[in-house]
Order: C-alpha cells, then sequence, then structure tokens
C-alpha cells in the first residue's frame, strides 16, 4: 500500500475521479480504507478533505507530479467496520474494483450547506444598553435588533428579505460588535411536506400480531413474509420499528423505487415524525449526502429508500425490512451488480440486525429458500377487508374468430363504456420490455419456442430475425403458423401511445392519461400524473409497469390488462414469474374502497399457469408449478447463469477477444461441463458507441463456476491484449440480454 486511491470533496464535476497519493511513512500505520483525510489539491495545493477508497501499489503519475497525504483530522472515521465489510463483500461477490464497490456504497460526497447566520453579541460589554440605545432610534439598525430580539434563529438572507433592506446597516452593526455573522450547516431536506397527520398503531389481528412477535423474537436467519396486498404488512413493518426504536436500534425500509411516493413515506413519518428520513434517486446529491449524514450522526434512527438505502451508516441496526422483495429493481443492473437481498443477508449477518423480505409474490427463489429451511415463512392469508376484485381472463383467439381484430375485447369495451356512463375511474395496462417481442399466432395462440431451451423466441425488428436469448440460435419468422397453418401469425408489439390513439378512436369522449417512461421524462411528472388521476381530472390511466404497484386509488374499479403475453413471451426463463407478480399486483389495483372491482387479463394463452393462477390469486399453486419447470430446464434455483460481456469501440477486437476467451473456456471445460453458449452479439448490441458480445454459462456449483470464470478470464488477459476491452460479468441478471 504505497499509494492511497483518494476521492477529494469538491463540488465539480471535473474532479469526480480518484487521485493517487503518497502515504507518507509516520502514517502507514495508521491509515485505514474509509479515512476521512486532508490532501494537499490543485496548483496552490490548498489542503482540502478527501476519503479513502482504496490503495494500489502502483500508479500512472509520474513520480515528480505525486502529493502526499498532510494529515488525517482526529475524527477520522468514516466508514464503520461494518461498512467496509460490505464494501468488501460487494467487490468479491460481484466481481468488481474495491474502488468502485466503495463509491457504490457511499452518496457522492457533497461539500456542506453553509448558511450565514446573524446574532446579537451578548458577549459585547453593556450590550443592553447598546441595544436600548439603538432601539430608541427609528432607523433599519433599530428594525434589525428589534427583529433579533424577537427571531434569534436566523439567516442573514432571510432578515434582508423580511425587513427589506441591504447590507449596509448590518454591516455597521457588525463592525461596532453588536451582532456577530456566524456559519451553520444547512441540512438539505428530503422530506419537504411540513405537517403530517399524526398517526398511531392498529390493534392487530392474530395473524399480523403472530407475524409481529416472531419478527421481535429477533429470529437470525431472513423472514420471508408472505402475505397479499392489503394484508396490513406495512402496519407490521411499523409496529416491528416501533420495537426496534425502543431498544434504541435503527430500522432501514427498503421499498422499490417506484413505489417510493409521497403516500408511502407519508404513512411512516405520520407514525414516527422526524426519526425517518428518506433517500431516493430523484433527490439532489446534496440531500442524499445530507440524509446520509443524518444517519451516521444519530440524528435520525429510520431510513426509508430505494435499494441504495442499504449502506445507510446506521452503528446499532435492529432491522432491515425489504418489502416487495420479488421486485428486480433489488437488483442493479450497472457495475457492480449486486442483489440488495444478498447485500442485506451479509448487513445482517455482520450486524445482527433482523431481516424482513416482504412480498405478496415472493420470487421463485426466495420461497424456494423459505421451503428449504434457508429462510423462516411467515404467512398473512387474510387480507383486512377481506375482499378481491373479480377477475376474468379473457381468451383473445376467440374474439379474432368472431372477427374481433381491435386490441379490446368485447367484454373489456362494454366494461369501458359502463365504467364512464357511471363516472368511475379505469387502467389500462400494457407492458412491453425493452424493444423486444415475440411471434405468436393470434388464431390459435401458438407461440415460437427454441427447441434447445424451453424459452420463446425473440423478434429482432431490425435484422427480422427470431432469436433465442439463451442459446443464440437463430430462426427466420415463418409465414404461416406451423401449429394451425393461419396466416395470422405475427410478432407482437403495441405501444401505449398506440393504445392512447386507439382509446381516442374508440372513447372520444374520455379524457385519458398515460404513463410510461416518455411520459416521465421530466422531473415530477410521475407524481403530477398520479396526482391529476387522483383528483379525478382523467378517466382512463393508460400505463406500464409503472402503474401496477402499490397505487391506491379510490375510484378505479376496472382494470384491463391488454396483453399479458408480452411478459409472459418475453423468452426469459423468469417470465412467468414476472407475469404471475404483475398481473397480481395490477389488478390489486382494482376495487381498493367501496366500489367493487373488476378485472379484465386479455391473452392468446388462457391456459398458462402464470394467468390462471393470477386469476385464481394462488401463488403456491403457481409456485409448484414454476419450481418445477426451473427444474426441468435447470435454471436458477437450480442452477448460476454467468452472464460475460465483452466491449468496446473496436469491434473487430471485441470479437476475436471474445473468440479468444471462448475457445479458453471450452478447452478448460472438458473437465468440468459445465453448459456454455456459443458467442453472439448481446441484445443491446451496440451501446454509447461500444460493441457488445455475449456468452452464458451455467452450472450447479455457484463457487466452481466463478472460479472456472475467473481462471479462464485470467489467462484471456494474460494471453491477449485488452486495452479497451471491458469484461463485465454478472450472476443470475434479471435479464439475459
Ligand atoms: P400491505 O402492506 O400488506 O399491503 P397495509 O399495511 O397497507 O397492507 O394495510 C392495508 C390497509 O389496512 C391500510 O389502510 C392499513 O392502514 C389498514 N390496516 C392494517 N392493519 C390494520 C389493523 N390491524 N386494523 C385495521 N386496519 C388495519
Ligand atoms: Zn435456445
Ligand atoms: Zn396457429
Amino acid at each position: 500500500m504505497k499509494y492511497a486511491n483518494i476521492i477529494v470533496d469538491i463540488t465539480n464535476e471535473n474532479v469526480d475521479k480518484i487521485f493517487h497519493y503518497l502515504v507518507p511513512e509516520c502514517l502507514k500505520d495508521k491509515i485505514r480504507l474509509g479515512m476521512r483525510v486532508f490532501v494537499p489539491f490543485g496548483y496552490g495545493n490548498r489542503i482540502i478533505e478527501g476519503y479513502v477508497i482504496g490503495f494500489s501499489d502502483y500508479t500512472d503519475i509520474e513520480e515528480s507530479r505525486i502529493k502526499e497525504i498532510a494529515s488525517i483530522p482526529e475524527d477520522y472515521s468514516i466508514f464503520s467496520e461494518n461498512m467496509i465489510h460490505l464494501a468488501k463483500y460487494i467487490a468479491d461477490r460481484y466481481y468488481c474494483t474495491k474502488c468502485l464497490a466503495f463509491q457504490c456504497i457511499m452518496p457522492k460526497i457533497v461539500a456542506n450547506k453553509l448558511e450565514r447566520y446573524i446574532y446579537i453579541n451578548y458577549e459585547k460589554e453593556d450590550i443592553l444598553s447598546h441595544i436600548d440605545n439603538l432601539m430608541s432610534q427609528n432607523n433599519d439598525r433599530a428594525k434589525i435588533i428589534n427583529y433579533l430580539l424577537k427571531n434569534p434563529d436566523i439567516t442573514v438572507a432571510r432578515i434582508k428579505k423580511e425587513l427589506n433592506i441591504k447590507d449596509s446597516p448590518i454591516k455597521t452593526l457588525e463592525k461596532n460588535n453588536i451582532i456577530k455573522i456566524g456559519f451553520k450547516r444547512q441540512i438539505r431536506e428530503a422530506i419537504t411536506k411540513e405537517k403530517y397527520i399524526k398517526t398511531s398503531s392498529f390493534k392487530l389481528n392474530n395473524e399480523q400480531q403472530q407475524a409481529l412477535d416472531f419478527i421481535n423474537s429477533e429470529p437470525k436467519k431472513p423472514v420471508l413474509l408472505f402475505g397479499v396486498t392489503g394484508a396490513g404488512k406495512t402496519e407490521v413493518y411499523m409496529q416491528v420499528i416501533e420495537n426496534v426504536i425502543n431498544k434504541g436500534k435503527q430500522a432501514i425500509v427498503l421499498v422499490p423505487e417506484i413505489s417510493l411516493t409521497p403516500q408511502t413515506v407519508e404513512r411512516f413519518v405520520g407514525r414516527f415524525g422526524d426519526m425517518v428520513s428518506v433517500t431516493h434517486s430523484r433527490l439532489s446529491d446534496g440531500q442524499r449526502f445530507d440524509q446520509w449524514q443524518r444517519a451516521k450522526d444519530g440524528d435520525i434512527s429510520i431510513m426509508i429508500g430505494a435499494r441504495s438505502a442499504i449502506f445507510t451508516p446506521f452503528d446499532n441496526l435492529g432491522i432491515v425490512i425489504i418489502d416487495e422483495e420479488h421486485e428486480i429493481s433489488y437488483k442493479s443492473e450497472t457495475t457492480p451488480k449486486y442483489d440488495t437481498r444478498e447485500v442485506a443477508i451479509e448487513l445482517c449477518k455482520q450486524t445482527g440486525a433482523t431481516l424482513v423480505l416482504g412480498s405478496a409474490t415472493p420470487s421463485v427463489d426466495s420461497y424456494y429458500k423459505a421451503r428449504s429451511g434457508d429462510y423462516h415463512l411467515v404467512s398473512i392469508k387474510n387480507r383486512i377487508n377481506n375482499r378481491l376484485p373479480n377477475i376474468e381472463i379473457v381468451d383473445m383467439r376467440e374474439e379474432l374468430k368472431n372477427n374481433n381484430k381491435s386490441i379490446f375485447s368485447k367484454d373489456l369495451y362494454n366494461a369501458i363504456k359502463e365504467n364512464l356512463d357511471k363516472n368511475l375511474q379505469t387502467i389500462l395496462f400494457l407492458n412491453r420490455r425493452g424493444h423486444s417481442t415475440f411471434v405468436s399466432c393470434r388464431a390459435c395462440g401458438y407461440v415460437m419456442e427454441c427447441e434447445n431451451c424451453n424459452v420463446n423466441y425473440t423478434y429482432h425488428s431490425k435484422r427480422n430475425k427470431l432469436i433465442c436469448h439463451y442459446c443464440n440460435s437463430e430462426k427466420d419468422v415463418p409465414n404461416i403458423c406451423p401449429s394451425c397453418s393461419s396466416k395470422y401469425i405475427r410478432y407482437f408489439g403495441v405501444g401505449t401511445q398506440k393504445i392512447e390513439e386507439e382509446v381516442a378512436k374508440h372513447f372520444p369522449e374520455a379524457r385519458v392519461l398515460r404513463m410510461d417512461i416518455d411520459a416521465t421524462s421530466k422531473k415530477n411528472s410521475h407524481e403530477k400524473i398520479l396526482e391529476q388521476f387522483r383528483e379525478h381530472k382523467a378517466d382512463i390511466l393508460i400505463g406500464t409497469q409503472m402503474i401496477a404497484k402499490g397505487l391506491d386509488f379510490p375510484k378505479v374499479s376496472l382494470v384491463g390488462v391488454l396483453a399479458c403475453d408480452i411478459i409472459l413471451n418475453s423468452g426469459d426463463y423468469k417470465s412467468s414469474e414476472y407475469t404471475f407478480s404483475l398481473l397480481t399486483q395490477v389488478a390489486g389495483r382494482a376495487g381498493r374502497a367501496e366500489v367493487e372491482g373488476k378485472v379484465f387479463l386479455q391473452t392468446y394463452m388462457p391456459e398458462h399457469y402464470s394467468i390462471v393462477c393470477a386469476r385464481n390469486n394462488d401463488y403456491l399453486s403457481f409456485y409448484k408449478r414454476e419450481i418445477e419447470e426451473r427444474k426441468q430446464g435447470f435454471y436458477p434455483p437450480f442452477s448460476n447463469i454467468f452472464f460475460i460481456v465483452l466491449s468496446g469501440k473496436d469491434e473487430e477486437k471485441v470479437f476475436e477477444s471474445i473468440k479468444y476467451l471462448h475457445s479458453i473456456l471450452i478447452y478448460y471445460n472438458q473437465r468440468t461441463n459445465f453448459f456454455i453458449t456459443d458467442v453472439a452479439k448481446a441484445d443491446i448490441y451496440k451501446l454509447k458507441n461500444e460493441y457488445r458480445y455475449k456468452i452464458y454459462i451455467k452450472a450447479e456449483d455457484e463457487t466452481r463456476l466463478k472460479n472456472f470464470v475467473m481462471y479462464c478470464i485470467k489467462i484471456l488477459k494474460e494471453k491477449k491484449d485488452m486495452k479497451n476491452i471491458y469484461i463485465n460479468i454478472s450472476l443470475n441478471p434479471n435479464y439475459m440480454q
């Protein structure tokens, strides 16, 4: 550890990188990862703060230009041991540098926001008589003193505004020592609303109470809390947290980013007041950094947030709650590609905190772990208000037979019409995964499937080919259905905008809102659309999975899922799981309050178990069938899938390198016999001017697989010039792209 890798504390895009500093002899024994240090910076060698995020034995910087760390401040710890442990775990488990792991676990460092405050200088001799003297005058200086006597805690900017005065009277008072100006750190608040309605605990029902008691007994293994939407899980979480707080410990509550609405935060703030903070990607860097510091300083005890809130630096963590644990967003899609659930398990192991994973539709993986004893399983079977919407499956093949080629089945069309007449609201739901789409027969529902892999082919419009995401085999798009010879075999690919047009055509009187990535790209537009819909400024909301989660609109009595098959046929081994959980969630949007809810699931595969089980609200049957499919196909949790992507600007070099890696893998696989695909273009083949090629490897034993891959990559790096070629590895990714 000759050099320390240091991030400096300056808010400037250009210095948002890592600098190497020489570690002086006298500090060699003291310096640690995660430490706050002082370093000289820039031409003037101004001394500024920095954070040690790693060490190196070599540097690219010329010897003569490298600087030394100046000193270590008194309170030098910034990362707790736990956080450092977590960063190391991430670097090791998700194959990234320690440096990236450290950057991942801490928010971007932003200089503290300081505000100028103005005070009466009570230390001055005879200050009171000075004040009396001033007050008898009728000028700005008297006004200032008068105001300060009534409002002792005020910023310079504020007093100037309130009294409509300039700097000069303040300066004069300061010069005469009557007032003092000082700097005070200003917290950049994350929760802006000032008033919350205070709530208190509900008396729990039996199932809730059992769940609470069990979690309060501090089980060592993670607890999977399985309970339908509306079962009262959040109420249980809050009472668990209350118990944790009473023991002087802290809580982290994770919810998916899209569920992190003001309403969600409001529930927790309503119960716990200013003990609560929140962190998510829509906050500014300054806001996020301040919340992180407040947690570290012990100013808050409950952090609510999306994925990255797992890195909240509490010093006595009591509980971590991961709500909607099945959500794919808990797995990061950027390096390091960590799985928040795994990180949480590690964190809880390290700190002794309890971990609760909650869901109405647990991930197949988590439920499998609960069944095999890795997790405890706690169920809440009944809903608080015991009402489920009426769900109907609509067979779209029948519609075609009856010569209805529109995107609305007759039943759904009539239901929308009726809802409009009754002045009730409707949600129309469509989900598409990226650009990919599949080919199916509208007459019989047949879907083109890969013979090798038991998953659907994905249609790639640019090349007009069918491609399997697993073995990378290709096929031409057929003109007639191989099963029933109908000519209505085609790729599926209606977008939300197309639906908006169709709605306008069929229901010209309806007021329509659309919510998808395009409609929500502007800041706060997401909340604005929902607000408008809640206030009943629209009759129909059209949207993607963004509208599936947790929303609670009392006047929505109808939900139409236009094409269940789109997610189902996405060509992913998890597509049934995604379909089941999404349909269950979407259906839960209907009839939340007084009005009876109705849900239509339009599909060309009405017999598919994921759709039937969603209709019957039957997770267990779904799970039993799905786990069997996974076993048959040798997919997780029975195997692990390694996904390797090589990328770079020089396409030929990327291709050559991955071909070479492939030959190494094949050579060494003679002994191991893992399943290795051919080299293929990645689904997103060109990204930011870089070309991407991929390989998958599948095996049962994760450690053996990892060692195998790492060994082969090491050989690749030794044998080939890998300059400007990036190796990207992920384990069991959400999507096989
Ligand atoms: P979940 O998180 O499982 O979807 P919630 O905790 O949001 O369920 O509960 C659903 C609704 O029932 C909420 O409005 C909540 O305030 C209410 N609720 C929860 N528990 C109770 C209880 N024991 N008694 C009365 N109402 C409750
Ligand atoms: Zn295949
Ligand atoms: Zn057919």
